[in-house]
């Protein structure tokens, strides 16, 4: 039985003192909450500080991105290695926003999964569609390539450790979500792929999440559907009282 996902990405949002803030109240809005594994990916600058305060909850953390080298000459970059070593144990790989704006390409994501790997670290990978691709019936064709170049040369021990996050980018931050069928359809179609690419066994803790204006009035639809197994939440996850909410879905 796979443990839901529900991580919350921050983007480029809050200071220091703010995220310190937020996720003392976190913390203390999902006390007990052992059912579902709750993420959160704040900017580079809070993670080591943040990590003292999740210490003993159930929050675990998140990079937002990363290089695939380990050290040298790269301005601005942040590895694998600093991730661990600053508190993280997931890291979002792929992110439209970085697909878009730093023009990330399928490469350039296989890497940065495979250095996540690599350090112990375990990737979001995310793949969506634009809203051209979808009215032009391109959306499966779009996903699946996105996942099968993010996950060349893995082999299926690699694969316990992936999740996947289908995240259509005209559902990003537009307040437009996929409806839980669609999503639904979508997943399934994505879990068919990781059964053609391995094994059963290597596959059957490989979790596919939803990510695109979730929030807490349509979690609960969305969890209901047999294989979304889990959440990407960016808006509503910089108030703790959604993102809680959020977390702690009602199964229907
Ligand atoms: C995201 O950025 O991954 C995301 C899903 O954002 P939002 O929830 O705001 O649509």
């Amino acid at each position: 039985m796979l443990i839901p996902l529900i991580a919350g990405n921050w983007k480029m949002n809050t200071t220091i003192h703010q995220g310190v803030d937020m996720v003392i109240k976190l913390r203390e809005l999902l006390r007990g909450v052992d059912s579902v594994e709750a993420v959160l990916a704040p900017p580079f600058t809070s993670i080591h500080h943040l990590s003292h305060i999740v210490a003993d909850s159930p929050i675990k953390l998140c990079g937002q991105n990363l290089h695939w080298e380990k050290s040298g000459a790269y301005t601005g970059e942040i590895s694998a290695e600093m991730l661990v070593s600053a508190g993280c144990l997931y890291v979002i790989i792929g992110h439209s926003e970085r697909r878009e704006y730093f023009k990330e390409t399928d490469e350039m994501v296989n890497k940065k999964v495979m250095a996540a790997l690599r350090a112990g670290l375990r990737p979001i990978v995310c793949v969506g569609e634009t809203l051209d691709e979808k009215e032009r019936g391109k959306t499966v064709s779009k996903v699946k390539s996105q996942v099968k170049k993010a996950l060349t040369g893995l082999t299926g021990g690699a694969l316990k450790d992936i999740t996947i996050a289908y995240e259509p980018i005209w559902a990003i931050g537009t307040g437009r979500n996929a409806t839980p069928q669609e999503a639904e359809e979508v997943h399934n179609t994505l879990r068919e792929l990781l059964f053609e690419l391995y094994d059963t066994d290597s596959i059957k803790n490989t979790r596919i999440i939803y990510g695109g204006s979730v929030k807490p009035d349509n979690i609960d639809s969305l969890m209901a559907q047999p294989n979304i197994d889990g959440a990407l939440v960016g808006g509503a996850s910089l108030k703790a009282e959604d993102f809680a909410r959020i977390v702690k879905f009602q199964s229907e």
